[in-house]
């Protein structure tokens, strides 16, 4: 028998840290099951599909060696959480970031299944990533990271099985490697059918038009039936962005496009403001360049309390979770905050910006445009068809718009937040599936 290993005999590995309990994902994933229960209130659920709905279907963790550009070796983990899939494949980003932890990937799983039901795309939710911050590798690390990780998952993800797209640190590059490393590893005959293994992909690489922009041009269809109904023009409204990356940029831009003005953005390097408005094309470009807002020559910089603070019609958080805690929901000074990011807003946050009055359009509802246009490129791999960007455009409007006012026809009805609202839409739907097809065996 061999012995039980003494502490001394124990070799460090550089594995990253354990999830610990108060970390900003453990966080994350409590808020969101309290968010679920507080939906469950309004909506008659059965029994086992709560049973079912409480825990992802499969948690898959791998652990990859990668060898750096200087020779040496690490050790990254990587995860893939598939929460459910009665609706469809599973579906939902990659995140690439150094707070990934598996409670975080659990929440915004679980959240994949019901922006799906809640749009009524017909997928369930997964979500993947790797702890990592990517800003410390080149781009041939990032590629070998990628390819790796991608490897790695083997048949844990598939074409008709579990599709992942990009999210925060990854982009279409990201996709194309994905896909390529995927149709290295199946068969030849058909490799070209694997193409929609991932979504989001670039439009060289078979990717659909207005994908990039799709997770903005979502919000900003949000934004109009918010004012359609409470009779705000956004012509001359001003609004402020947590997040430039892909949400926030695209999203700032075709806003604009209708005469909304950005006055200040918030990102990892800093928090700057105008308050005659702020280009979103020249920030853009900036942030290209400089990675990050901090010393955009048009506009000054501001402290974190002053950033939350300023006065605009519409706040909308684009970049990290828990963001809008019960101290920035006091210091708001916004109609409304439309959650481009997934999970910004902690409970007390929610609860602060009710007793304000202050509306609230939630994750699942507000930044569902991404996935949508992830299935119309799906669809279109697989039918092999290319739609023109209109088309792309006119089909993500109608679905945005028809899931908008089943939320909002819910809240009214059952006189709860758009939160509680848009879940129990999604909840109910995925109920129904479940007490139709019953559980085998
Ligand atoms: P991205 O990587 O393109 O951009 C992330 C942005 O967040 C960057 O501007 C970064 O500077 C900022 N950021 C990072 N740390 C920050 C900090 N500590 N304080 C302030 N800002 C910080 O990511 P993205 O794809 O735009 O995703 C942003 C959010 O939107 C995430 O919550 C993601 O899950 C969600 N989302 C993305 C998509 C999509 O299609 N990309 C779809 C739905 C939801």
């Amino acid at each position: 028998m061999s012995k039980e290993p003494e502490s001394s005999d124990v070799v460090a590995t550089s594995q990253p840290p354990q999830d610990f309990e108060d970390d900003v994902g453990a966080q994350f994933y409590r808020a969101h099951l309290t968010q679920l229960e507080q939906a469950l209130e309004h909506v008659p659920i059965e029994d086992h599909v709560r049973l079912v709905l409480s825990e992802p279907k499969n948690e898959v963790i791998v652990n990859f060696p990668v060898q750096m550009d200087d020779g040496d070796y690490e050790l990254f983990t990587g995860y893939r959480i598939q929460h459910n899939n009665i609706m469809g494949p599973y579906k939902g980003g990659i995140r690439y970031h150094h707070d990934v932890t598996l409670d975080e990937v659990k929440a915004l799983a679980a959240l994949m299944s019901y922006k799906c039901a809640l749009l009524e795309v017909p997928f369930g939710g997964a979500k993947g990533g790797i702890r990592m911050d990517g800003r410390k590798y080149n781009e041939t690390e990032i590629e070998s990271i990628t390819r790796r990780f991608t490897h790695d998952l083997g048949n844990n993800i598939g074409p008709d099985y579990d599709i992942p797209a990009p999210d925060m640190g990854t982009n279409s590059q990201t996709m194309v490697w994905m896909m390529d490393t995927y149709m290295n590893m199946h068969s030849m005959i058909d490799k070209n059918a694997k193409r929609r293994i991932v979504t989001g992909k670039s439009l060289t690489s078979g990717g659909s038009r207005g994908r990039e922009k799709a997770t903005g041009q979502g919000v900003v269809y949000c934004i109009q039936e918010w004012a359609n109904e409470k009779g705000v023009r956004l012509d001359g409204a001003k609004f402020i962005l947590q997040g430039y990356g892909n949400v926030g940029s695209n999203t700032a831009q075709i806003l604009n496009r209708l005469g909304a003005e950005l006055t200040a953005v918030q990102d990892h390097t800093g928090s700057i403001h105008n308050p005659d408005g702020i280009y979103p094309r020249k920030l853009a470009q900036w942030v290209r360049e400089n990675d990050g807002v901090a010393g955009y020559p048009g506009a000054e910089p501001i402290d974190d309390a002053g950033f939350w603070g300023v006065e605009c019609d519409i706040c909308i958080p684009a970049a990290l979770e828990l963001q809008i805690d019960a101290d920035v929901a006091q210091r708001l000074d916004c109609q409304v905050v439309v959650e481009g990011a997934n999970g910004p807003t902690t409970l007390e946050g929610d609860r602060v910006m009710e007793e304000r009055d202050i509306s609230v359009i939630p994750d699942i509802m507000a930044n569902a445009g991404g996935v949508v246009v992830s299935y119309f490129e799906w669809v279109q791999n697989k039918r092999s068809e290319t739609w023109q960007l209109q088309e792309v455009d006119d089909r993500l409007h109608y679905m945005m718009k028809r899931a908008y006012h089943e939320m909002r026809a819910f809240a009214r009805e059952h006189n709860v937040d758009n939160r509680t609202a848009a879940l129990s839409v999604a909840m109910e739907r995925i109920n129904g599936v479940y007490v139709e097809r019953g559980i085998f065996p």
